[in-house]
């Protein structure tokens, strides 16, 4: 189940960036943050009261040269597409203004909970002025203050209220839910129509329940059930927003979450971009199985090093998907578009994989015994056991006596050991150091 998408709309200097902040807090660890991608802060996880969430704030999305009011235009539109709750913020300072105005009208042709915050409501005396805002016709407005945190725990417990139930499940567990994201004009449409186009039974083309993307799920030769996820929009373009990079990478992300696959496309002719990583390094972050999809294979003159010397070049660009299959393939020729549903189904496989206890700790002897475990000060870091918490992404809890003595580089070569032993390729694997209690 995706989660909720809160989003935050209003005109400039209202206090959006403030409240996402607020809302986000500092959860975000930088130095987990390989991809660049939370370090935009527009789209971000967040919690309330254990429900889980993520904020946009669609102030961040940068519309080009656009004219004032058709940005934050476009941004309502964008929040109106993108979430299941909007949060519309206004200014007490300012009262309403021309262009909250605006932002209202278009907020009246969604069916989606509108919650109306009246920022900068900084102490108790200021909250009569909030009244005037009902003139918006948004219903009750909420008094908040951004930098002070007032009311911020009342907007939210309201936010959260609005969530679709999330005892409903979308897909049968036993269906590989997939998507294929990648930067405009890489042939993602061009791949999804030619996938789907040759011998394969379209089962449905059903219109996710929640949202407005547009799945499609068919069956593979073997009869294995798939969903593709519609990514950005593929097959109902046309929104004068579509193309702006911060739009897509959102669009993206959005479909990352719900797939159990991702398939990062590359444009063989263009080679790698800043974007391409970027997005790619959510997958990963989102604990997603990778799959790296180099299209338009067709347009390059090849010879016998050609392969190689592009698998080196996304091996030594995209670092941590080391354990990604890579692919070449065209969507015009459709060569090797036939391997692709058995790559999928093989690493969703991977993703789902469980190794049993008595293995894993075999395995991890093993390594200790080849490589003895890091010491410092006279103390040696003692690992007791190992066993496996999760699948989707596989991740293991490792018990020990000192666990700030599990350095980085040991634990990577953990890793390395447990994915030599089992077959986890297209999949990150999380291992998590614990204190023996
Ligand atoms: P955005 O353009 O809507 O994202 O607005 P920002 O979050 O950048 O805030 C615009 C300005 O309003 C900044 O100078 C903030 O410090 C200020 N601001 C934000 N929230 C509050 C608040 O609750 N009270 C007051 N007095 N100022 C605020
Ligand atoms: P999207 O924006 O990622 O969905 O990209 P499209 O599927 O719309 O493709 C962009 C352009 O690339 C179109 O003109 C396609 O015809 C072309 N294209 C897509 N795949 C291939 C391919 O494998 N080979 C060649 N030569 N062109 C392709």
């Amino acid at each position: 189940m995706a989660k909720p998408v809160v989003a935050i709309v209003g005109r400039p200097n209202v206090g959006k960036s403030t409240i996402f902040n607020r809302i986000v807090g500092e959860r975000i660890s930088i130095v987990e943050d390989v991809s660049g991608v939370t370090r935009d802060r527009i789209y971000a996880p967040a919690e309330w009261l254990g429900k889980e969430f993520n904020v946009i704030d669609t102030g961040g999305i940068d519309l080009g040269d656009e004219p004032f009011l058709e940005q934050i235009k476009h941004q309502a539109e964008i929040a109106m597409e993108e979430a299941d709750v909007i949060i519309f913020i206004t200014s007490v300072k300012e009262h309403i203004t021309d262009a909250d105005e605006n932002v209202a009208k278009i907020l009246y042709r969604t069916k989606k909970p509108v919650l109306l915050a009246i920022n900068k409501v900084d102490n108790p005396e200021m909250r009569n002025d909030i009244f005037d805002f009902y003139a918006l016709g948004l219903g009750e407005p909420f008094p908040i203050s951004g930098s002070h945190g007032l009311g911020i725990g009342d907007l939210l417990d309201a936010a959260i209220s609005h969530f679709p139930d999330d005892s409903e499940e979308e897909y049968d567990d036993s269906v590989i839910k997939f998507s294929l994201i990648g930067r405009p004009n890489v042939g993602k449409s061009s791949l999804v129509n030619a996938i789907l186009g040759e011998d394969r039974v379209i089962v449905s083309s059903v219109a996710g329940t929640t949202r407005d993307a547009i799945d499609t799920a068919f069956v593979g030769e073997d009869g294995s059930e798939f969903v593709m996820i519609d990514t950005a929009g593929m097959r109902k373009k046309g929104k004068v927003y579509e193309n702006t990079e911060k739009y897509s990478v959102l669009r993206a992300l959005r479909a990352i979450e719900r797939s159990d696959v991702v398939l990062v496309v590359l444009n063989a002719e263009e080679g790698i971009r800043e974007q391409d990583k970027k997005v790619a390094g959510y997958a990963h972050e989102a604990g997603k199985g990778i799959i790296i999809v180099v299209n338009k294979w067709d347009t390059l003159d090849k010879d016998n090093h050609t392969m190689k010397k592009f698998e080196e070049q996304i091996r030594s660009e995209f670092l941590y998907l080391s354990y990604a299959p890579i692919i070449f393939v065209s969507a015009l020729t459709k060569q090797r578009l036939n391997k692709l549903p058995e790559i999928i189904e093989r690493v969703s496989m991977n993703q789902n994989l469980r190794i049993q206890s008595s293995v894993l700790n075999e395995v991890i002897l093993d390594s200790v015994a080849m490589n003895p475990t890091p010491t410092d000060k006279g103390k040696r870091l003692r690992i007791y056991y190992a066993t496996q918490v999760a699948v989707k992404p596989p991740t293991f809890v490792v018990f020990v006596n000192e666990p700030e003595m599990m350095h980085f580089s040991y634990s990577r070569f953990l890793e390395n050991r447990i994915r030599d032993a089992f077959t986890f390729e297209g999949t990150p694997i999380h291992l998590i150091t614990r204190r023996r209690k």
